[in-house]
């Protein structure tokens, strides 16, 4: 156990300055103080100095890809993460592809309902709130839709937390000739994912996810060729991204105004990762941090919702406690009271919460964040937090199947 004080002395990652509660979301998350600090200067987008940062900034993303990256360009989107996957999807799949939409949560359903507003073709797999789309399911369907051109997979499906399984989905759309698209909004910078091992058309992340830095744009890896042969495709003037590229790549400049102080932010943010070791270093804390809290919580009787094989380092989903004491909204006050803002669930069909396991934390913070709940569970009279026990035998169930 740690005392009360720890958030304090913990001094690699202290408390946020200025009281600020700890913000246990998947993006925005909590950042560095010196990332606030570089959002203190004004830049001119035009100017060589800012030019130079995109520049290097699109140089260091590409190294952060790992092996592989030669073949890829990095290209910045203004926006939050959803305006990257729009880019992606509108740039990429041409007007008369398909899409195999693989969904098991709020983003891959947010990716299908994209391919509606695009009015281009798209199959749906959705397996529900709990459970991975499996390679061998990929294969037997692109075997029956010879239509289908491109398979969009979710790295980590952010409203459980469940990490799903590429390799698999992108062995299977491989062996079928098809070409994967990835979501990794919620992963990129935090768990490995060099296209020398998984190879793919494009990937999309953003700002405010595993680099820790603040929103206020995505970006899209996109295999040079690929990119070459999407001139003219976007169905949009500023999610265009061949023609953002293009731009970037004759002046230097972005297309529209950049979020410039996002940018300079952003690069701190790299230089941090950098220094803390790159994505093996940030998923061994993330990782420690998800254990921390998962263990922790197990003690006080709540239970996740996904088998443990599926626990991404990003975010975890409880269950909420059976006990008619426990209501969310009073537990969501305490937590904040004592410095940790935690998440509503995402899911249709039980009630959940969700604690995020990244941004700029270490399991000193979960320990603390446990202790909040403890007490948070103590104030309201609750005695076990344990989810009803029909919702864990369902759960048991599916994942058996
Ligand atoms: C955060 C996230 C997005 C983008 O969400 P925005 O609110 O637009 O930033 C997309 N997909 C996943 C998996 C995410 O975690």
């Amino acid at each position: 156990m740690t005392d009360q004080n720890s958030t304090v002395i913990s001094n690699a990652f202290p408390a946020p300055e200025l009281g600020e509660p700890f913000l246990l979301t998947p993006g925005p998350l909590s950042t560095a103080f010196e990332v606030k600090k570089a959002m203190l200067k004004d830049w001119g987008s035009w100017d060589v100095d800012f030019r130079a940062l995109t520049a290097d900034m699109r140089k260091r993303l590409l190294r952060v890809l790992g092996a592989g990256a030669h073949d890829y360009e990095c290209i910045p989107v203004q926006g939050s993460g959803t305006f990257g996957v729009e880019a992606m999807l509108g740039s990429v799949v041409p007007q008369e592809g398909k899409v195999l939409v693989l969904s098991n949560g709020a983003y891959g359903q947010r990716a299908a309902e994209t391919m509606r507003y695009l009015k281009r073709a798209y199959y749906l797999l959705d397996k529900g709130d709990y459970l991975p789309p499996r390679g061998d399911e990929v294969a037997t369907i692109l075997l029956n839709d010879p239509a289908i051109t491109h398979v969009l997979a979710i790295h980590c499906e952010t409203s459980s937390g469940i990490l799903n399984p590429l390799n698999e989905i992108s062995k299977a759309t491989r062996a079928a000739g098809r070409r994967l698209l990835i979501d990794s909004m919620s992963a990129f910078g935090g768990v490995d994912i060099s296209p020398d091992k998984i190879p793919f058309d494009a990937m999309v992340s953003s700002a405010n996810k595993c680099i820790e830095g603040v929103p206020g744009f995505g970006f899209v890896f996109i295999r040079r060729q690929v990119l070459e042969s999407s001139k003219g495709n976007s169905h949009s003037l500023s999610l265009d991204l061949y023609a953002q590229w293009a731009t970037m790549e004759k002046s230097g400049q972005w297309r529209f105004t950049p979020p410039t102080h996002v940018v300079a932010a952003f690069l701190e943010a790299l230089r941090l990762f950098e220094e803390e070791g790159g994505v093996l270093a940030r998923n061994t804390r993330y990782t420690r941090n998800r254990d921390v809290l998962v263990s922790g919580m197990r003690q006080l009787g709540f239970e996740t919702l996904l088998d443990h094989a599926w626990l991404s380092p990003i975010i975890v989903s409880f269950f909420c406690p059976q006990d008619p004491a426990f209501h969310f909204d009073r537990f969501y006050y305490l937590m904040k009271a004592s410095g940790y803002i935690i998440y509503p669930g995402k899911l249709t069909v039980v009630d959940s919460f969700r604690i995020g396991c990244i941004g700029h934390m270490d399991d000193h913070i979960m320990q603390d964040v446990v202790k909040a709940a403890a007490d948070a569970l103590k104030e309201m009279g609750v005695r076990d937090a344990a989810p009803p026990a029909n919702v864990i035998e369902e759960r048991n169930r599916l994942s058996s199947m």
